[in-house]
Parts: structure tokens; C-alpha cells; sequence
């Protein structure tokens, strides 16, 4: 039989994207599940992004392609955005809109790395980077901060991980999947150390937005303005203004990276959909006030579900300070029976399989995030949707005892 490529047989599939999957085909069959797989906020998009993108497909002129990095108006209010939000100047001309913040990461690592090149990637992390990076011919390296240090790597844990065939390393924050933000002083120590070491930095900003206690995010470029020569920023509109599926993202990086990412481009997709991008130039050109909206929604969820779990048997969670994700401890509840059937799951993949099965409940087990032991609980759904699965959960656990 003709055989696929070493290169994707090697990749391993989305493990949130197949938990989605999987909790909708049993949603579609008529199983009541409750789904917090997908980090995808359960807000309609906001009204006048709709409005805006609706006048954009009924102008004639938007049934064409866009310039390749996007429309110049688009980059245009990017770079006033990243202003407004991270504090430095960003030339238009460095920006690349992409298919969400996923292309950015794939268009990131195709640009940049070599055969056999190493990427550090602080863990747990977010599933499409390790697979973002061996598609591109690179080795992920794995440095993991657990709970005890608060999901933040240390300076020290990172170099121990360089190699000279170090290329790049990898921030997140606010984390997908711990909801961890890390601190101003170890963005500023990753940041000195890749220029002292010549090395890539890709700062994921996603969730800038989604902080909590009255915190704001920390810019790696705003903090240390000398690592911007080195710096890959990576955004977009999908979780800021409840955009998932307009798939508008884009990144920000030295002109070289640019340039190159915008010449990939020109072969994979032309460019994004015309009108989505008119709807993401509303999204960044308004201001913030249905941001802020969710992102009080979404700290009222962050303290219940957080409260749930820690009152379940077997399961702890830290309150996490920003994105919309809860990242609890199972561990204590593998290797024992559980369930009606008195099921013994070995690791978490099989225990959140378990749980989809018994309790219909959709949560994304660690291993897709390097993190065996943990289950990613995104607390995007809806109040109640929230509160019925933790007690379904809660009952669940507490009544096979
Ligand atoms: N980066 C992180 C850390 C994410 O969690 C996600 C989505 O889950 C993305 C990037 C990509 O978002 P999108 O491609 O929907 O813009």
C-alpha cells in the first residue's frame, strides 16, 4: 500500500480537537454531555464585529484576495493594538495575519528552524507546539514546572535544557493548559538569557487578556525592549473576543521573519478570508468593554470550578491566574477502581475516557500537554453547563467511593 510521510505519521493528533470531537459525535447521537474540552468561549461574538463583518460581505469588493500578510488596514490597527495592550511600537510591516494563532505557530517554526534544531518547550503546555515544531523538522525539549513550582519554569531548569543546537524557546503566558502567569522576573531572565545564547523566542499572547485579581500581563518585549531583534509574538482574536471559528490570528516578528513567514504563506492559503479579517479589524480597533464583560464572567467560573474540584475525592487544583482553564491533580485517583464497573485506569488519558463514558463529561486528559496525572477542565461553557458537570463529576467520584 502507497505509505504517508515519516513527518505527520510521527505527529500525533490534537488531543483537545479530538476530545471536542468526540464529546459532539455523542452530543450528535442524543447523550447529554457537557463539554470542557475545547477552549472556546461560549459568548456570542460581540455584535458589532458580526455588524462589521456583515457590511464587509455585502461590499462587492471583498470577494477578493487580500494582500498576503493581510489587509494593510488590519496590520494597521495590530500595531496600534500592540500599543495600546503590550506598550511598544510595532512597524505594520512586521505583522502577518494567519489563519488563527495556530498558523502563526506553524508559519513561526517552519520559518526559523533547521533539520534537528531543538526548540525548548517550557511544560505543561498547549498540544500543537511540540507537533508545530516537529513538522517543521525540530526536536521539542521539554522542561516541566509542575504544581509545587507553580507551572513556571526557572532560569536554571531552561539551561539545563540548552543544547548548541538550541534554536528557540517557548513562553506562554497566561498558560494554556495551567492558567499560570508567570512572573515579570523570569520573562526578563528568559529573555536575557536568549540573547546572551542567541536564541528564538515565541511569545504565545493569547490569553492576554484573560487575567485575573486585578493582574495584568507582562510583556516579554515590552520587559526586556532587546530581545525584539529575537522575538516571535503570537495572538489573535479567536479567545479575546469569543472568535474561535472566524480563524483570524497573526504574528509580529523581526522583519526577516516577516517576510519569510508572508512568502510560506503566499503558497499555503494566499491569505486569511477576506471578510473575517474586516471583522477581526472591528474586533482590535474597538475597545475592550465586551472583553471585560467575559473576562468577569470567566473569573466567577475560575473560583467555582476550582472550589468543585478541590471538593472531590482524589482531586486538588491551585487557582489559576489567568486563561480560562483549570488544571487539576488526578493522580491520586490512578491504579484504583472507579466507576460502575470499578474501572482501574492506569493514567489520565484512560481516566477522562472513563469519565466521558460514565459521567459524560468532556475534559481533556494531561498526557496531550506533557502532563500525565492532570485533567484540563476549560471553564468557557456556560454557568450552568459548569455547575452541572462538577456535580455530576463530584456525585460520580463520591458514590463508587
Ligand atoms: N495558542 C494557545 C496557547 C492556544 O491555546 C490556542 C488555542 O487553543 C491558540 C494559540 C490558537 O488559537 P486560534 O488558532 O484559534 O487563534
Amino acid at each position: 500500500m502507497a505509505q504517508l510521510s515519516t513527518r505527520i505519521t510521527n505527529v500525533a493528533p490534537s488531543a483537545t480537537l479530538e476530545v471536542d470531537l468526540k464529546a459532539k459525535a455523542l452530543k450528535a447521537q442524543g447523550v447529554d454531555i457537557i463539554g470542557f474540552g475545547a477552549g472556546e468561549p461560549n459568548f456570542p461574538t460581540p455584535s458589532p464585529i458580526v455588524e462589521a463583518a456583515v457590511e464587509a460581505a455585502r461590499d462587492a469588493k471583498n470577494h477578493r484576495y487580500t494582500a498576503t500578510p493581510g489587509l494593510p488596514e488590519l496590520r494597521e490597527a495590530i500595531a496600534q493594538k500592540t500599543k495600546r495592550d503590550s506598550g511598544y511600537d510595532v512597524n505594520p510591516s512586521h505583522i502577518v495575519v494567519t489563519n488563527g494563532g495556530k498558523q502563526a505557530v506553524y508559519s513561526s517554526f517552519q520559518v526559523i528552524l533547521d533539520e534537528g534544531d531543538e526548540v525548548i518547550v517550557p511544560t505543561p503546555c498547549w498540544v500543537t507546539y511540540p507537533e508545530a515544531i516537529k513538522l517543521a523538522a525540530g526536536t521539542p525539549v521539554e522542561v516541566f514546572a509542575g504544581a509545587e513550582q507553580r507551572f513556571e519554569p526557572t532560569i536554571e531548569q531552561i539551561e539545563a535544557a540548552r543544547t548548541e543546537k538550541t534554536k528557540a524557546i517557548i513562553v506562554n503566558s497566561p498558560n494554556n493548559p495551567t492558567g499560570a502567569v508567570w512572573s515579570a522576573e523570569t520573562l526578563k531572565a528568559i529573555a536575557r538569557w536568549a540573547i546572551e545564547h542567541d536564541v528564538w523566542v515565541i511569545t504565545d499572547e493569547i490569553y492576554e487578556h484573560m487575567i485575573y485579581d486585578g493582574k495584568k500581563t507582562d510583556y516579554i518585549g515590552a520587559l526586556v525592549p532587546e530581545v525584539r531583534d529575537r522575538l516571535i509574538v503570537l495572538n489573535g482574536v479567536a479567545k479575546t473576543y469569543a472568535m474561535t471559528g472566524w480563524r483570524v490570528g497573526w504574528l509580529i516578528g523581526p522583519e526577516n521573519v516577516a517576510k519569510a513567514v508572508g512568502k510560506l504563506q503566499g503558497h499555503l492559503t494566499s491569505n486569511v478570508s477576506n471578510v473575517p479579517q474586516r471583522a477581526a479589524l472591528a474586533a482590535v480597533s474597538g475597545d475592550l468593554t465586551a472583553v471585560e464583560m467575559m473576562r468577569e464572567a470567566f473569573d466567577k467560573r475560575r473560583h467555582a470550578i476550582v472550589s468543585a474540584l478541590n471538593d472531590m475525592t482524589g482531586v486538588t487544583c491551585a487557582l489559576p491566574a489567568g486563561a480560562f482553564y483549570a488544571f487539576a491533580d488526578f493522580s491520586r485517583l490512578l491504579g484504583k477502581p472507579l466507576g460502575k464497573k470499578q474501572t482501574v485506569c492506569e493514567n489520565t488519558v484512560e481516566l477522562a475516557a472513563l469519565i466521558l463514558d460514565e459521567v459524560h463529561v468532556a475534559a481533556v486528559p494531561g498526557e496531550g500537554f506533557s502532563a500525565p496525572g492532570y485533567i484540563r477542565f476549560s471553564y468557557a461553557l456556560a454557568d450552568d453547563d459548569l455547575a452541572e458537570g462538577m456535580r455530576r463529576l463530584k456525585q460520580w467520584l463520591a458514590a463508587y467511593e
